[in-house]
């Protein structure tokens, strides 16, 4: 049975020294590796940024594709090959900038994969610009007077649009990441773990401290219940979206199977070309 050691690769990753994506790369690699899955078993497809080097530093089936794609490549991974555990994995300004769109169509269409978006609030690999998650009022070289807009908020998003599973988890707390991550590649259906990662190195206003002072833990909380939508999006504007657990979940049919399930329905409406009564036929 394949350990942790096993998802690792000879490249030594090139992270700042205390760069919160070296926990979530360990985090993985030990919630895989409990999950009894092997390397052969996994594909792990990430977007551009520092946190798109991961697929670089995790032994598994991997592709590093273009910048705010990772998505659609693993959607493709997936429906061509339902038995592979499919993970895509990439930053704040890959995923919820570029890749904005993909995401919210990947979470309505409930695609069987596991996002995991290292979240620091700020364009790390090209030294330090505000991202689609920096608060508003955040100075950066792209906003020397403080952002004038409004944070992406990608976790309610993905609520309000059908995600099957919702999740926030910190670098600064492997123990629950490590949970997280287990439970959401565990889970059937699209899963989005969001993890403030801190970037040491340019952005310091959102440290590890800042997070510590920030974060509600909703494991913490009384009767919290992750099947309310209402419970979480409440729960998300006390917290200004500082939260940390499994947020939401609940079950909704996989696009493959929806599609495999009623495949003669898909190719009569989505042949076009032809005649009506055979698109009828088909029905
Ligand atoms: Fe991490 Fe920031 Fe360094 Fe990139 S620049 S490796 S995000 S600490
Ligand atoms: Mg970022």
């Amino acid at each position: 049975m394949a350990t942790m050691k096993d998802f690792r690769t000879k490249n030594k990753p090139t992270w700042c020294p205390g760069c919160g994506d070296f926990t979530v790369l360990a985090a993985l690699q030990k919630a895989v590796a409990e999950l009894g899955l092997e390397p052969e078993q996994v594909a792990l497809v990430s977007g551009i940024g520092c946190s798109g080097k991961i697929s670089q530093y995790f032994n598994s089936y991997g592709f590093h594709s273009l910048h705010g794609r990772s998505l659609p490549t693993a959607t493709g991974l997936k429906l061509a090959n339902q038995d592979l555990t499919v993970i895509a994995a990439g930053g704040d300004g890959d995923g919820y900038g570029i890749g904005m769109g993909h995401f919210v169509h990947t979470v309505r269409r409930n695609i069987d994969i596991t996002y995991i978006v290292m979240d620091n609030h700020i364009y790390g690999l090209t030294t330090g610009q505000t991202s689609p998650t920096s608060e508003r009022g955040f100075r950066s070289k792209t906003s020397p007077q403080g952002a004038a807009e409004e944070p992406v908020k990608a976790v309610e998003t993905a609520i309000v649009n059908g995600a099957s599973f919702v999740a926030q988890a910190f670098s600064g707390d492997v123990k629950q990441m490590t949970r997280i991550f287990k439970e959401a590649i565990s889970h059937k259906g699209f899963a989005l773990v969001n993890c403030f990662s801190p970037c040491v190195t340019f952005n310091k206003v959102n440290t590890y401290e800042w997070f510590k002072e920030q974060l509600v833990n909703v494991d913490e909380l009384e009767n919290y219940q992750p099947e309310d939508a209402d419970c979480a999006l409440r729960v998300l504007a006390e917290a200004n979206g500082t939260v940390t657990g499994i947020l939401y979940k609940q079950k909704r049919p996989v696009y493959h199977e929806v599609m495999s399930g009623a495949s003669d329905v898909a190719a009569a409406k989505l042949d076009l070309r032809l005649p009506k009564e055979e698109q009828q036929a088909l029905l």
